[in-house]
């Protein structure tokens, strides 16, 4: 395995992809040394990230807006299979936002489809990666 290829790969990400790959990261899914690549990139890029995540403009999610306008959180935005309900993927910088909109993460399996809990009907769904990338 070449993990400087892997730590280029992270380094060269672009920063709403790597924020949203933050944001469904779960240590278990990579191999330690992987994982120690990942930390390293990722700690690097802090202040990135940091100055990307107040450029997002949030005040659609503050004020009670309309959900599905175009603007801030798209690439985390979902919608619920079951009821149409529309939130945010749960991630590190989402405790600030109310619960009722915070879409729970509930793992992510082998395959690659993460699960998800619907804050409004309380549905356990299933999303593969394509799904998460067509709300973008
Ligand atoms: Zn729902």
């Amino acid at each position: 395995m070449d993990i400087s290829a892997i730590k280029k790969r992270y380094e060269n990400m672009p920063i709403d992809e790597l924020v949203t790959f933050l944001a469904t990261y779960n240590k278990d899914d990579f191999m330690p040394e992987v994982q120690q690549v990942i930390e390293e990139v990722l700690l690097e890029r802090q202040d990135e990230i940091d100055s990307y995540k107040q450029q997002e403009p949030n005040e659609d999610i503050e004020s009670g807006g309309d959900p599905s306008s175009d603007s801030g959180l798209i690439s985390r935005k979902i919608k619920c299979k079951d009821c149409d309900y529309q939130g945010l993927v749960e991630a590190y910088d989402t405790q600030d936002y109310p619960k009722k909109q915070i879409f729970k993460l509930l793992g992510k399996d082998n395959q690659g489809y993460i699960y998800l809990r619907c804050p409004n009907c309380r549905t356990d769904i299933s999303y593969s990666p394509f799904e998460l990338i067509k709300f973008k």
